[in-house]
């Protein structure tokens, strides 16, 4: 049986890029969103060997916490010809002082060594795994994924992450070209585009209600 979020949600994120996102989203359902930064909590060792798996652990970890339901994405780049990395390092390949221009550096120079010089050989996809968790342990998962090739130089400054990197297919302006509407808003505003849209549109339709 899944469970619906009533009122009071603990976004589970020190990300302010992902935060913003996530408000956004949320706003439609008249859900009162508080961050885990603004309560103070920790943010716990992400040791999952998949994106499902430490997006669980980031929102028991809120939830216990704070005795709310907590809602927890795990996201990431992967390159193909990467064999998936950076994959869940996507964040760690930033560094501490979250460089990801020197991400997206990294990610060139390796795909330049593969010779992944045409757009075929540069496919990647950003994968988004939401988990919303209660204090009595109950958990509702969904997972969804953008498809899209890998440009360089990168174009635009908007989004965050590795987003002036990707170009989503079906589309001729990167992530970083796009207004944030066109990339995560949900239909009719924008096109439910990104990989955290795709997710939350499943999330919804077994969570929430519209007000
Ligand atoms: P984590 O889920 O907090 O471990 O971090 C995921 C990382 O993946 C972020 O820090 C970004 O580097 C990258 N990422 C996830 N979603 C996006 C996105 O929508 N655009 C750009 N980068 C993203």
């Amino acid at each position: 049986m899944h469970r619906r979020i009533t009122d009071k949600l603990v976004i589970a994120t020190h990300n302010p890029g992902k935060l913003a996102e996530m408000r956004e989203l949320l706003a439609p359902y008249g859900i009162e969103a508080v961050s885990a930064g603004e309560l103070g909590l920790s943010e716990p060792d992400e040791t999952g060997s998949d994106f499902r798996s430490n997006a669980a652990i980031k929102a028991i970890a809120a939830a216990q916490a704070a005795r709310l339901p907590a809602f927890a994405d795990d996201s990431g780049i992967v390159v193909d010809a990467l064999d998936g990395a950076p994959g869940i390092y996507s964040a760690r390949w930033a560094g501490p002082s979250k460089d990801f221009n020197a991400a997206m550096a990294q990610i060139e120079r390796l795909l330049q060594e593969r010779g992944a010089t045409t757009p075929d050989k540069r496919r990647a996809h950003f994968v988004s795994a939401l988990c919303v968790a209660w204090p009595d342990d109950h958990l509702e998962q969904v997972e969804a994924r953008v498809d899209g090739t890998l440009v360089w130089p990168p174009r635009g400054t908007a989004g965050f992450g590795y987003d002036p990197m990707f170009l989503p297919d079906g589309h001729n302006r990167t992530f970083g070209e796009m207004e944030s509407i066109e990339k995560h808003g949900l239909p009719p505003l924008g096109l439910g585009l990104s990989h955290r849209a795709r997710a939350f549109v499943k999330l919804a339709e077994i969570c929430l209600e519209p007000r």
